[in-house]
Order: structure tokens, then C-alpha cells, then sequence
């Protein structure tokens, strides 16, 4: 089960945390993106180095489980 998806950008810094199934939220300077709550964890970015993975899961998180 997801706790919290969320995630750092590492180029402005943002946390940005999605609290919902369909709240999309962009970090300021747009490069990352996270969306599906406590249902799903999707990321949307350029690199894979444009973030730094923050979420806490209670057990192990099934990526885009729906
Ligand atoms: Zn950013």
C-alpha cells in the first residue's frame, strides 16, 4: 500500500506529492511530474536523474498497479 507518492525534482528542488488517483501534480520547473495517489505511482520526467524518489510504502509498491 502507498503511504505517500511523492518525489523530489533535482533541478528546482520541489517535493511534489500526488494525494489522489487523479491529482497530477508538476513540480515549478515542470520537468517531473507524479500522479495516482495511494492507487498507482506514476512518474512522468525526461531522465531518470531529473528526480529523487521519495515515497513510503508499507510494503512493496506495484508501479502502476490499477
Ligand atoms: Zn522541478
Amino acid at each position: 500500500m502507498i503511504i505517500k507518492n511523492q518525489v523530489k525534482c533535482n533541478h528546482c528542488g520541489d517535493i511534489i506529492e500526488s494525494k489522489h488517483r487523479h491529482d497530477f501534480v508538476t513540480c515549478k520547473c515542470g520537468r517531473v511530474s507524479v500522479d495516482g495517489g495511494h492507487a498507482y505511482l506514476r512518474r512522468c520526467f525526461k531522465e531518470d536523474n531529473d528526480y529523487t524518489e521519495m515515497s513510503v510504502c508499507d510494503s512493496v509498491c506495484d508501479e502502476e498497479e490499477d
